[in-house]
């Protein structure tokens, strides 16, 4: 594919004179890989020239009589080093900033040579106005491993449509790398901050643009706060909070703690705009602190919302089974009556831990519920019973374990079964008298 837009065009053509930096190869050559030795029984074997030779190195330091290099060395039977890395290396060329990625497979074993492969898969080009365009070899189809470049397919440009800052949206173009190197900068990236670093912090291609556009990343990176960085698409949102962290020279290493903490501030109404909550002293512990606070808060509101709902539903409840509440079945051990009230409803529902109160039985026209205690008092089941077909529906001890006694609870039930076919009875006739 030729690049179709304007800056595509540019690139292609800009690309067919990009120099190759003879810097490239000599960190690629000494420094993208570790300079490894393998040490099993009294010999180390170089990885890095293949030979092997007597020695017992003492803390994992040896210099390799034939190639001369110092090496780590690691106690392994290994013989054989294989491993590709990639190599970012950025620089300014022509108004672009164009960051190039390698990768480097190197193959050493021991008593061969070593070899270095070395392919550039990938550029992306920022331009002062934050645009990319990417320029990539192809993957292999199918594959998910972004290993699987298609080493000799031609490096061009690709169609590219991510919109920087979007937060689900998964960028194939987006990869790691084992190093960067940057040997120069867009004079614009430099005024806004920009020395090559990205501290860690977000992709160094997505932190060029985010520096180009964003002006409170922009403010971040001149200012040194580039932990806040992380935040980049949650910035406005939390901007306020931030620039208290600036003012007051607060740091901090975890800054999704910070930003739990300050949504959790500000759902229970604190001042954010005081540096004494936004800046404590000690993040784990005032994060924890406000985390249990909005817990209880948030239990509180739920507490509150129930008692109206249970407020407002008791009239009704009443009205519905005013000929059933006086109902009482009992024998020498269980005594069984309706829930009283939508509050009973509420009480039964937590000491049982089931869904009586949550799934609003106390709404259904047809169930008639029932309480089943011991002598003492003690809940031992829950009881629906269907008015219109007459027969219990389900009988639920706590946490909706069948009882153990269901058996005489239910036949109990069963041989009273006249009450409640009066009390049915009456509340037609009442139903019907209103
Ligand atoms: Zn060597």
């Amino acid at each position: 594919m030729k690049g179709l837009t304007k800056i595509q065009k540019e690139v292609d053509y800009k690309a067919t004179l990009l120099p190759y930096h003879k810097t490239i190869d000599r960190i690629i050559n000494t420094r993208l890989f570790p300079c490894l030795g393998y040490h099993a029984g009294k010999k180390v074997v170089c990885m890095e020239c293949g030979s092997s030779f007597d020695g017992n190195p003492a803390k994992g330091k040896a210099v390799c009589p034939i190639c001369g290099k110092t090496l780590n060395v690691e106690e392994s039977k290994k013989r054989t080093f294989k491993e590709i890395r990639c190599f970012l290396y950025s620089m300014r060329f022509q108004g672009w900033q164009v960051n190039r990625y390698f990768y480097v497979q190197k193959v050493c074993k021991q008593g061969r040579a070593v070899s270095m492969q070395v392919h550039e898969v990938m550029q992306r080009w920022v331009n002062p106005l934050g645009k990319l365009v990417v320029r990539a070899k192809s993957f292999r189809p199918m594959s998910y491993y972004r290993d699987a470049w298609n080493y000799d397919s031609e490096l061009k440009t690709r169609p590219y449509t991510k919109h920087i800052s979007t937060y689900y949206y998964v960028d194939k173009y987006d990869i790691g790398y084992s190093m960067q190197h940057t040997v120069s900068v867009l004079p614009e990236l430099q005024r806004n901050g920009y020395d090559g670093n990205d501290h860690g912090v977000v992709d160094v291609v997505e932190l060029q643009q985010l520096i180009l556009t964003d002006n409170h990343v922009e403010t971040l990176w001149k200012s040194g706060f580039f932990e806040f960085a992380k935040l980049h698409d949650k910035l406005s949102e939390y901007w306020t909070e931030v620039k208290i962290c600036m003012r007051n020279h607060y740091h901090i290493e975890d800054v999704g703690l910070w930003k739990d903490m300050v949504s959790n501030l500000r759902e229970l109404a604190k001042d954010t705009h005081n540096a004494a909550y936004v800046c404590p002293e000690n993040l784990p512990m005032a994060h924890d602190r406000w985390r249990h606070k909005v817990e209880d808060f948030r239990k509180k509101q739920r507490f509150l919302k129930q008692k109206e709902e249970i407020q407002s539903e008791e009239p009704h409840y009443y009205e519905r089974m005013k000929a059933f509440l006086g109902i009482v079945i009992e024998n020498d051990v269980y005594i069984v009556t309706p829930l009283q009230s939508v509050a009973d409803f509420y009480r039964e529902g937590e000491a049982m831990h089931h869904c009586v109160f949550t799934n609003e039985y106390y709404k259904e026209a047809k169930s008639l519920i029932f309480s089943v205690r011991d002598k003492k008092g003690n809940r031992i089941s829950t009881i629906e019973f269907d008015l219109d077909d007459m027969k219990i529906v389900q009988n639920r001890g706590i946490q909706n374990s069948v009882p153990k006694d269901k058996k005489n609870i239910d036949k109990l039930v069963k041989s009273n079964i006249r009450l409640i076919a009066k009390a049915k009875a009456s509340s037609i006739l009442m139903a019907q008298a209103a």
